[in-house]
């Protein structure tokens, strides 16, 4: 936890979130500006910066992410037409809020490349 940080204020309750699921590690929830039609984000509940501050130590984490970011996704019916997760990482990766975090994006067509 760090005093300044957003995102650890949504897992703290210090201010409202849509969460769409919560654990011991984990917490998820709407991003407050939707991309696409369904637009979350799921984050560690461990203040990290951004996933080149993470070591091995945080190699199950990281799986758990993704294994949950899917699990989510799929709850939520975007598997049936596809999805995208996403990584913002630094100033070059479009990353705005510097507490680790993985967008799930669904519900319109994604381009490629991103832009
Ligand atoms: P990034 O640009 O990858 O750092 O993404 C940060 C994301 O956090 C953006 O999509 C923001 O819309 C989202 N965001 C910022 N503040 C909040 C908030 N209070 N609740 C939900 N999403 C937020
Ligand atoms: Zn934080």
């Amino acid at each position: 936890m760090t005093d300044s940080c957003i995102f650890c204020k949504l897992i703290n309750k210090e201010i409202p979130a849509n969460i769409v699921f919560e654990d011991d590690n984990l917490f998820a929830f709407h991003d407050i500006a939707p991309q696409a039609p369904t637009h979350f984000l799921v984050i560690p509940k461990k203040h990290i910066v951004d996933i080149d501050h993470t070591s091995a130590e945080d190699k199950a984490l990281l799986g758990e992410i993704l294994y949950r970011a899917t699990e989510i996704a799929r709850s939520l019916g975007l598997n049936k037409e596809g999805f995208r997760i996403v990584n913002n990482m630094g100033l070059l990766g479009g990353q705005t809020v510097f507490h680790l975090h993985f967008h799930v994006l669904g519900g319109r067509q994604m381009k490629w490349p991103p832009g």
